[in-house]
């Protein structure tokens, strides 16, 4: 790693911890104008952001965050149409590595990421694990993450590991890809305090627990993280485990964004991040109204998101004030994709993101998805819509049988549509599992 970055992630760590316990409002919003207008200049270095800006902004002045109204929103289209190489700033040296939205919007986007933005945001994880009482250095973690060569999970966890060698007997990694009995019974021998993984996933354990299975595995807190919560999911949790349970709102692109704090509600990373939430008008809407969500990254070398509106969530403004003493921007309402476990035929229960990590890959491989809808209408018969231009038979053949490994005897219909509706869940199980076999 670059001298320069090694500088920067001991001064995040000294400086920007509980930052927003430290600053008030005003000088929370100068920290972040200091650091929007480094990252303006890195942005600047770039390709993808001189062709965005060129004839629309007067580059005599120096743009502060007051000014971002002036920029243009930037989709998932919009960096799906560049070339990966021109988000990188020119004269960049250090190590880069490729990451997958791994699919929880359902428009599969492969990003190039740094080590020192890794490590800034596992630095932010470990904060938030802090203010539930978790010491990662002292207490046993088992993480339940895509582990697959285009996971976020496994480009952190690696780099992670290159720096600080993981104890094997704290930590313990789990992929998406294994059935949710077999993380089950590897969670009960390891018995960690804290359990984190996507909603769907903790939401499947919780239903073995209820069935009996997993008595020894009793983690003092459970995080969500990677898609949306839902009421039914978190009420799910709660029945099962006897967990302090707090849901961490992030994204491959931005990395951590929100936190639950000790009092529930969610808490923008300042320091990382600052945030806007329009309407469907673009204006931005007033506290506890509804909105999109649209992000400027504060920090990273590579792939700068400045007015990024491709998160696809919904939330709602609450403005600033909480108990716990944080003067961050709350945000409440995440309202993002919904992902369902696949319940296989021997009622097995197999990850959502083991699937969409396929189309991701395929993605890679050079399918051009535009977005897919995968719906499971009975036990034994499951659906896949793509928005895909013009695919490649053999492609979608290979892609059949990638899938069908994983879904065993399940029958894989893929059908091709030209638009998929909105706002539906990603995956959606309509088979109850709860009543198949509690
Ligand atoms: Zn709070």
């Amino acid at each position: 790693m670059r001298i320069n970055d090694i500088f920067k992630l001991v001064s995040a760590y000294i400086l920007e911890r509980d930052l927003d316990r430290r600053l008030d409002v005003k000088e929370i919003h100068r920290y972040q104008d200091k650091k929007f207008r480094k990252i303006f200049k890195i942005a600047m270095k770039t390709r993808f952001y001189r062709d965005m800006y060129r004839d629309m902004i007067d580059f005599s002045r120096n743009l502060t965050l007051d000014d971002l109204g002036v920029l243009p929103l930037i989709g998932r289209e919009n960096i799906m149409k560049a070339h990966l190489k021109d988000l990188i700033p020119e004269g960049f040296r250090g190590n880069i590595f490729k990451v997958s939205t791994s699919g929880s919007t359902g428009k599969p986007l492969i990003l190039l990421n740094d080590e020192f933005t890794a490590l800034r945001c596992l630095l932010a994880f470990a904060d938030e694990l802090r203010a539930h009482g978790i010491d990662w250095r002292k207490d046993k973690i088992s993480i339940i993450g895509d582990f697959s060569f285009l996971g976020p999970e496994h480009n952190y966890m690696k780099i992670f590991s290159s720096f600080f060698p993981i104890p094997k007997k704290n930590f313990q990694l789990l992929d998406v890809g294994m059935s949710i009995k077999s993380i089950m019974s590897e969670l009960e021998k390891f018995r960690p305090d804290f359990l984190g993984g996507y909603p769907p996933i903790i939401k499947g354990l919780s239903y073995l627990k209820k069935l009996g299975m997993g008595e020894k595995l009793q983690p003092r807190v459970i995080a969500t993280s990677g898609s949306y919560l839902d009421n039914s999911t978190k009420r799910v949790i709660r029945d099962a485990f006897d967990a302090n349970l707090f849901d961490s709102y992030s994204s491959a692109e931005a990395g951590a964004i929100a936190h639950q704090c000790e009092e529930g509600n969610y808490h923008i990373h300042p320091e990382l991040l600052y945030i806007e939430v329009l309407d469907d008008h673009g204006m931005r809407v007033s506290d506890g109204e509804e909105g999109y969500i649209v992000v400027t990254k504060l920090y990273g070398n590579v792939s700068p998101l400045i007015r990024y509106k491709g998160l696809g969530d919904r939330v709602k403004l609450i403005g600033v004030g909480c108990e716990c003493g944080r003067k961050s921007i709350i945000i409440s309402d995440i309202r993002g994709r919904r992902v369902d476990p696949i319940i296989t035929k021997d009622h097995k229960l197999i990850s959502p993101f083991a699937i969409t990590r396929i189309l991701c890959e395929f993605a890679d491989k050079g399918l051009k998805l535009e977005g897919f809808h995968i719906l499971q209408k009975h036990i034994d018969e499951i659906e896949i819509f793509l928005d895909a231009e013009d695919p490649d038979i053999e492609m979608i053949r290979e892609l059949e049988k990638s899938l069908s490994r994983i879904l065993g005897g399940v029958k894989i219909n893929i059908k091709f549509v030209k638009h998929l509706k909105k706002n539906i869940p990603l995956v959606e199980s309509k088979v109850d599992y709860e009543a198949l076999v509690c």
